[in-house]
């Protein structure tokens, strides 16, 4: 069991240790000596974040307790950068704005990553822990219908083992720190802590394997800031940037100083780490079509190029931290774009497409659908306003339909249902693609896929059957089309930036070198680790 050496009285030697100049043999982690951060000389108020002086000094104290430095290197460390942007990485990697993650790439490889458009980030997170596509395990958003019919959190039925799970099997230690969107921890070959410093936790509070670690991390690390995350654009977002800064500093300071703690402890074979601190400030300030130079984006987007330095000056330290044998990984799961929605409109647009598409089917006319012999036997009764399509939830920038095929009332479908009717479907798109803003009479662009039907998986005839992108950056107040008329309501102020299908990764070490080729998508991120560390 992995224990924090943190209560024991400080060593002789300690102090002397933290005066030497850097660069050498000190003990301590070079960030970890007492130096402020550039960011904290710009804090709103002119003074330090209330905790970050006595973390840097616990997580120093932390590290002197260790002793002389030992060579406890991992042979793969994983970095998972949740909500960073896939072509930013690219971009300056490639150019050198970022130096750790371009000396990364310049060791060893890098590629772009692929997945279906509207992959949300729990469906993503659940394809990189069972390495499976969205249509085998069904965590399409983290409500998904179940067999009872009514909607609830899909990670509590999910009974497949993880790529570390695997590992843990065989024999190996395994250390999982906040990798995002994952189930309550179970016993395994090391440690594994959850929901503490991410985006989007599952879980009210934090919680660990063993279960006691997770309130030593909290003791001696400390514990988040109340988020201030949300789909909408807050007061805070506009008028204390800095502060919002100052805040996901300090995570990653915490972050940084609890990961090369545990890294530095023992021998691991897998110490993967995620940092969720991109996702937070993309969301809230990603206010672009193209990636700026990175002078811009530090005159311009200041907020996201404080972060991204701080996450890429981490990355160096866990990297050089796991020694130089190690495998390295680093990924992001998405691309970031314009955030567009039209959510607030929805209720009224599916009302009134339901009306008219109810109204077809019961004319003679529309008989010469083939379906509607079928369905108007098993129409009476249901209602028009929410049939034949209801609203799945799923984020704002991405409409879900559930579309019942043959007046069924059921929003669980099971391998054995029956799909929607492909002429239905064409109707429902075709609704959408007569949509013009009201303000221009452009027409809106929408992304339509039809995941129900297209992906391959024991889970997949549950997924939407439509998902609808809305257009980037649009927020219309209003809309209208010869079929439903004018629907009409002001729209919310919606969070900047959105997820966008896409990713990106890099690996150094002889195998993962050679691997990486076969990476193409999140689920085959686990495969690869298993490969090279099982051969
Ligand atoms: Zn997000
Ligand atoms: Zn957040």
């Amino acid at each position: 069991m992995v224990r924090l050496n943190i209560g024991r009285s400080l060593p002789t030697g300690c102090a002397a240790r933290s005066m030497s100049a850097p660069g050498e043999d000190s003990g301590c982690e070079p960030s970890l000596r007492l130096q402020a951060p550039h960011f904290l000389s710009t804090a709103p108020d002119g003074k330090m974040p209330k905790d970050w002086l006595k973390l840097e000094l616990m997580a120093r104290f932390a590290r002197c307790l260790k002793g002389p430095i030992r060579s406890m290197s991992a042979r793969m460390i994983m970095l998972c950068l949740d909500g960073a942007d896939g072509k930013m990485l690219d971009q300056y990697s490639s150019d050198g704005s970022l130096p750790n993650l371009a000396a990364l790439r310049l060791k060893g490889a890098a590629r772009s990553l692929s997945a279906p458009p509207g992959s949300t980030d729990d469906a993503l997170w659940a394809s990189f822990q069972y390495m499976q596509h969205v249509g085998e395990h069904g965590r399409y958003y983290f409500q998904t219908p179940q067999k009872n019919n009514q909607l609830s959190m899909a990670h509590d039925k999910e009974e497949t083992p993880t790529f570390w799970d695997n590992l843990s099997t065989q024999g190996m230690q395994v250390a999982i720190l906040d990798v995002p969107k994952c189930r309550t921890p179970r016993a395994l070959n090391g440690i594994h802590i959850i929901d503490w410093l991410t985006h989007g936790e599952y879980f009210l509070s934090p919680r660990s394997f063993p279960s006691s670690l997770i309130d030593d991390v909290l003791h001696h690390f400390g514990s988040r800031h109340p988020h201030e995350c949300g789909y909408f654009e807050l007061e805070i977002d506009k008028k204390e940037p800095k502060r919002i800064v100052a805040c996901l500093m300090t995570e990653i300071s915490m972050k940084r100083s609890a990961g090369l703690h545990f890294l530095n402890s023992k021998r691991w074979d897998l110490f993967c780490i995620g940092f969720g601190q991109m996702h937070c400030i993309n969301h809230k300030f990603w206010d672009f079509d193209c990636i700026p130079s990175i002078d811009d984006l530090r005159i311009h987007y200041n907020p996201i190029f404080e972060i991204l330095h701080a996450i890429d000056e981490a990355i160096g330290a866990f990297i050089s931290s796991a020694g130089p044998t190690a495998e390295c990984i680093v990924f992001a799961p998405t691309d970031f774009e314009r955030n567009g929605s039209l959510e607030h409109l929805m209720p009224e647009v599916i009302s009134r497409i339901n009306i008219n598409l109810s109204k077809k089917f019961r004319t003679h006319d529309s008989r010469k659908w083939p379906f509607n012999h079928k369905l108007s036997r098993t129409i009476t009764g249901h209602e028009p306003k929410s049939w034949p399509c209801t609203i799945l939830p799923y984020n704002e920038n991405f409409l879900a339909l559930r579309v019942s095929a043959v007046g069924e009332s059921k929003l669980f479908r099971s391998s054995l249902s029956a799909p929607p009717e492909k002429d239905l479907l064409d109707a429902i798109e075709r609704e959408f693609l007569d949509l013009r803003d009201e303000v221009g009479g452009d027409n809106l662009i929408f992304s339509i896929t039809r995941p129900s039907q297209s992906h391959e998986g024991q889970h997949a005839r549950n997924l939407p059957d439509l998902l609808i992108q809305y257009p980037s950056g649009h927020f219309p107040n209003a809309v209208q089309s010869p079929s439903i008329g004018r629907v009409e309501r002001q729209s919310p102020l919606w969070r900047k930036g959105n997820h966008r299908d896409g990713g990106f990764i890099f690996a150094s070490g002889q195998s993962s070198n050679e691997l990486l080729p076969d990476v193409q998508r999140i689920s085959d991120i686990g495969k690869l680790a298993q490969r090279v560390l099982m051969d």
